[in-house]
């Protein structure tokens, strides 16, 4: 550690400011958005994989690009996080950004409706859709919860013939 220079002194005795922007909570979330597997995403796969029933990852070629896909039973699974699809559940999906209200107004609601549109999508070519929010990856009871919806719309017949992965 050397002393500070005199260089330090006379900028401070000027007001100078630090010219360091650090990256703001809601920027590091930005550049988050797009990453893949994220840790409640993992935390659903797990689940499902101890049910037995079997999966595939971001089918590309279905709109929206599923994060969790079962073939057998077409239903594709979003791990949606709750800020940025508007989540009903819980505070962080009902928040309000203060500053650049109307920058994240329009943002939250671009999200909103290519969700809405990903999944009339999908369930026009036959898919059923469900949704899991961060929220209920992060509480047993409510994860449980999620769970029982995705198995709720496991096709019977097939369920026999999952877990061969
Ligand atoms: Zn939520």
């Amino acid at each position: 550690m050397s002393a500070k220079g005199s260089e330090g002194v006379a900028a401070g005795g000027l007001g100078f400011e630090p010219a360091i922007v650090l990256p703001t909570a809601k920027q590091r979330q930005m550049a988050a958005i797009r990453t893949r597997h994220t840790a409640p995403e993992l935390i659903v796969r797990k689940a499902l994989h101890a049910k037995g029933l079997r999966f595939r990852l971001h089918r590309r070629d279905l709109p929206g690009c599923p994060d969790i896909v079962l073939p057998g039973h077409r239903i594709t699974v979003f791990v949606h996080g709750c800020f940025w699809h508007g989540c009903a559940m819980c505070d962080r999906g009902t928040r309000q950004p203060k500053s650049n209200a109307a920058f994240w107004m329009a943002k939250l609601d671009g999200n909103r409706r290519r969700d809405d549109r990903n999944v009339s999508d999908l369930t026009g070519l036959g898919w059923t859709v469900v949704i899991v929010w961060d929220c209920e990856t992060r509480n047993r009871e409510k994860l449980a919860g999620a769970l029982d919806r995705i198995r709720a719309v496991v096709r019977p017949c097939l369920e026999d013939d999952v877990g061969t992965a």
